[in-house]
């Protein structure tokens, strides 16, 4: 087991931090250090643009979409520079990390060549329509349905907790194409514009004052019979592929925006004096101690990864890093005392930190609950029986 980066991959590292200390510190010096996931869209897309041009959005896709056909090791020192440099949050993370590697696990070579380069290229934004008001963790329960009318396929229904969507070109949707069909049988994978008739996207507003997510409605929306993902039908075997895009290899490079975050508490700390505190002291030391386990276990899931595919392990990553994000949070307001529950200037945009605490409640839901990820720990890593699931056969 190699616990480190070999000299290869930190030339490729050293490459990665060269370029984006310029860029960050030169022409996208406006948009470092950003948190908000809404905040500042014109100039994202304009920094998603300038990634593309360069080659640095999508390091491990094939070159011949855009890509460097990076190594997982490799795509995971891009996202650590990339959080070390500031970077902003990506305005196509859903793009980069759930609709461009399931159209290249599987789209058509039509599919491939038509989408994939305009997402490397920051052109088109996507948005995520699996979750309904009746369909969240249970999504087998989708209800929009979709229908072929002569070249097209045509979609009613609702959407909802749609993230970015205000800002998508394009939104992946799973529906019941099988008139009568239950569970996850008879569903279609449907790749769908955004900017139609159809379509209604309508914004929800958050705890913390933002509107990252949304409604979204089809009322007769179109899209053209080629834009479906694998058999019509058959569209929950794709769906679950994206969910382990969702879960997997893009979380791994995570603790080093959560360095940033937990290296803010402890200025917080160190400035207002919270650090003399015992029980604040030790907090923050657990803290410390589960970020560089998260970061060991990442590093140790990738020595096992050299096949292109995770160790089972990684199954466990999701539960804990937003369990220790959420904590996180917590810590943060206790460091902060009766100052984080001020906002500067009566308006209802918060300071980072109580910002972060806000966001954390969110992160052991989306993605998969942590009562929903225990269930695939059980199942699928350790071979538990599956818990009975009602009259779904
Ligand atoms: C910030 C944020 C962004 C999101 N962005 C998107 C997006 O872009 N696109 C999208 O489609 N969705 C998105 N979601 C939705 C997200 O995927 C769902 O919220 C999540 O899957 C949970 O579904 P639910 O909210 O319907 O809760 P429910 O499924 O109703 O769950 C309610 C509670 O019951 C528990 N529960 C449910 N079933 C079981 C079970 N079998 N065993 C044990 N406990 C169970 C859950 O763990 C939870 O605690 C987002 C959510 C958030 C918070």
């Amino acid at each position: 087991m190699k616990l480190g980066f070999s000299p290869d991959e930190e030339v490729f590292r050293a490459e990665a931090a060269a370029w984006l200390t310029a860029e960050l510190g030169g022409p996208f010096a406006d948009v470092r250090g950003l948190t908000s996931l809404t905040d500042a869209p014109e100039r994202r897309r304009d920094w998603e643009r300038r990634l593309g041009e360069a080659g640095w959005s999508c390091v491990g896709w094939p070159k011949a979409y855009g890509g460097r056909d990076a190594t997982l090791a490799q795509q995971v020192i891009f996202a650590e520079e990339y959080a070390r440099a500031g970077g902003p949050p990506r305005l196509n993370h859903i793009g980069i990390e759930l609709a461009g590697p399931t159209i290249l696990a599987f789209g058509t070579d039509e599919q491939k060549a038509r989408f994939l380069p305009a997402i490397a290229k920051g052109e088109e934004i996507w948005c995520q329509g699996y979750s309904e008001p009746g369909a969240g963790s249970d999504l087998a329960n989708v209800r929009t349905r979709a229908w072929r009318e002569d070249d097209d396929w045509v979609i009613e229904g609702q959407k909802v907790w749609t993230s970015l969507a205000q800002f998508s070109d394009w939104i992946f949707v799973i529906a019941r194409s099988e008139e009568g069909s239950r569970g996850p049988k008879g569903l279609s994978f449907l790749l769908v514009p955004v900017d139609q008739p159809g379509v209604t996207v309508r914004p929800i507003h958050q705890i913390t004052g933002e509107a990252e997510f949304n409604e979204t409605f089809f009322d007769g929306a179109r899209t053209d019979a080629a834009n479906i993902l694998g058999t019509p039908g058959d569209g929950w075997k794709v769906a679950m592929g994206l969910l382990g895009f969702e879960r997997g290899v893009s979380t791994l490079a995570q603790q080093m925006g959560f360095r940033n975050e937990l290296d803010a508490v402890i200025a917080a700390a160190r400035t207002n004096g919270a650090a003399k505190d015992p029980l604040i002291r030790q907090r923050i030391a657990k803290a410390e101690i589960g970020l560089r386990l998260m970061r060991y276990g990442a590093l140790r899931m990738l020595t096992h990864a050299e096949d292109g595919k995770l160790n089972p392990a990684a199954l466990t990553y999701k539960i804990q890093w937003a369990t220790w994000r959420r904590d996180l949070g917590e810590l943060a307001m206790d460091v902060l005392g009766q100052a984080g529950e001020t906002t500067p200037g009566g308006d209802y945009a918060f300071p980072a930190l109580p910002n972060l605490f806000l966001y954390s409640r969110a992160d052991t839901i989306y993605g998969g609950t942590n009562e929903i990820q225990r269930n695939i720990i059980a199942e699928r890593a350790l071979g538990l029986p599956r818990e009975p699931r009602g009259d779904l056969k």
